[in-house]
């Protein structure tokens, strides 16, 4: 059996193991290096299991996707990601960077339980980064913190550990002063959602040279800020990289922080949908039960050259199928899903079914824009999505 197909069955085993599936959103203000992280995700997950990877694996994997002709379109992509010993499944959803998509990103929160939220440390929080976790933390998506380009403190600004500290102190701080503003009103939200450095909710690192680090990865390596200045200085960034990858650090992070769908559904659904909280198909959308009616939210509609409109979106409840007759909100008729599919280092794989808790990519469903509800039977759609307006911002 060829590499991928074994990765293939091992998404969808994992599939149907809701407590090890993240569905995650990097967001960030424009320039911070969400698109570079998000790269670095990639390519250290390999797509292969850790066990495997090694060297001559992860460069198949390169090899691979230059002979296929693959580029990558971080819309969806989907990767695993071994943590204590257990294999985890993460579906990462991109959102678009520019703040003229408001919409577009509050749209991929809807799909996904936590969000990775990326600052520069040279430039701190700014306006977008104050408008994406708002849009998090509406539609109850719990937040953690990367702090980016950490390079630039040491070898452009010259810090030393005391000043470098004391700058991260305070993005830290900014971000918890905004999240503390905002969950204070929000009843459902009783953990408390701000991020520290004590308990791991918090990377440092650089995406551009491919290494991070957080308090658990310090305990696991042995490395702390001073080695790290010290190989950084000494311009030896790839023995960084190799002692303390980033994809390592900020992958652990997702699987230990973020909630898996078990865990998210109960509190999110409430506050999604305002249908009869009494009724069967909540119960089933809360417990993220597969046998229960489908309920599928799109989140967007791509365009495949071969396959025409793809539908992605979050399936909160049931199992989504070939053949399914199903309601598409707003539309009298019942459309015909063609295929099902998920989305693998962000290639489009058809599979038999993707059940609750999971991302998946459908194919036949006419009548669906993002945003729709998709369900088995007819029901009150979830609330609509909000666009969160905003400054426009110029980019520096
Ligand atoms: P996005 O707009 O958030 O997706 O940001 P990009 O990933 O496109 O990064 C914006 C710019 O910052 C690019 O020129 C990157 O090479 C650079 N960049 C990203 N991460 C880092 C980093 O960790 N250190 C440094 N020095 N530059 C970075």
């Amino acid at each position: 059996m060829g590499r991928r197909k074994k990765i293939v069955q091992e998404c969808e085993r994992l599939m149907d193991k809701p407590e090890n599936i993240r569905n995650i959103a990097i967001a960030a203000h424009v320039d911070h290096g969400k698109t570079t992280l998000t790269d670095n995700l990639l390519a250290g997950a390999g797509m292969i299991s850790q066990d495997t990877a090694g060297e001559q694996l992860a460069m198949d994997t390169e090899e691979d996707e230059q002979e296929r002709g693959i580029t990558i379109d971080a819309a969806n992509v989907s990767m695993t990601h071994e943590y204590e010993g257990d294999n985890h499944l993460i579906n990462l959803i991109d959102t678009p960077g520019h703040v003229d998509f408001g919409g577009d990103v509050t749209r991929a929160m809807r799909a996904v339980d936590g969000a990775l939220v990326v600052v520069d440390a040279v430039e701190g929080a700014m306006p977008q980064t104050e408008t994406v976790l708002r849009q998090a933390l509406r539609e109850g998506v719990k937040p953690t913190l990367f702090i980016n380009k950490v390079d630039r403190l040491i070898s452009e600004l010259q810090e030393g550990p005391q000043e470098m500290q004391d700058r991260l102190l305070s993005v830290i701080h900014d971000v918890n002063e905004l999240i503390r503003g905002m969950t204070e009103e929000m009843d459902d939200i009783t953990e408390d959602w701000t991020v520290g450095v004590e308990d791991g909710t918090v990377g440092f690192g650089s995406a551009l040279y491919k290494w991070g680090v957080s308090m658990p990865s310090m305990q696991r390596t042995g490395m702390d800020f001073g080695d790290i200045i010290d190989l950084e200085r000494a311009d030896k960034r790839q023995e960084l990289h190799e002692r303390t990858p980033l994809s390592d650090v900020v992958l652990d992070m997702v699987c230990e922080h973020f909630p898996n769908p078990l865990n998210a559904q109960p509190r999110r659904i409430p506050r999604i949908w305002r249908g009869d909280a009494e009724s069967d198909l909540a119960e089933t959308m809360r417990l993220v039960d597969e046998d229960g009616e489908l309920v599928l939210m799109v989140t967007d509609i791509g365009i495949d050259p071969h396959a025409g409109e793809i539908a992605a979106g979050r399936v909160f409840s049931g199992t989504i199928e070939k053949g399914q007759e199903l309601y598409v909100s707003g539309t009298a008729r019942q459309n015909r899903v063609q295929s099902v599919g998920i989305y693998m280092g962000g290639e489009r794989e058809e599979v038999e079914r993707v059940p609750a808790g999971n991302i998946a990519a459908v194919t036949g469903l006419k009548d669906a824009i993002a945003g729709s509800t998709v369900s088995s039977v007819e029901m009150t759609p979830f609330e609509s999505i909000e666009h969160i307006s905003e400054p426009v911002i110029t980019k520096s």
